[in-house]
């Protein structure tokens, strides 16, 4: 469902996974799932620009993606580090 929508950062164009709301009243900041729909008012994000978002001061940042809970992942041994092809 997320078809091509992409990063909205310059230079980035990552596929989005978060959308970012603003409310300027309440000086808070909504991180989300990305929604069905492209809604006007949101910013589309990738999800490492999601992560590194971060609001001025006096503002909340309530992040409430679902989909970045911690997931419990295995250490890769150095033999496996090994397999990862570079990409250059
Ligand atoms: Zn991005």
């Amino acid at each position: 469902m997320y078809g091509s929508r992409q990063c909205l950062r310059p230079g980035c164009g990552v596929i989005a996974e978060a959308t970012l709301t603003y409310h300027y009243a309440s000086r808070t900041a909504w991180l989300d799932d990305l929604e069905g729909d492209p809604d006007p008012v949101t910013y589309e994000l990738c999800a490492q620009h999601a992560d590194r978002f971060t609001v001025p001061i006096g503002w909340n940042r309530e992040d409430r993606r679902t989909s970045d809970a911690p997931v419990p992942q295995p250490i890769p041994t150095a033999e496996e580090l090994l397999d990862i092809p570079l990409a250059v």
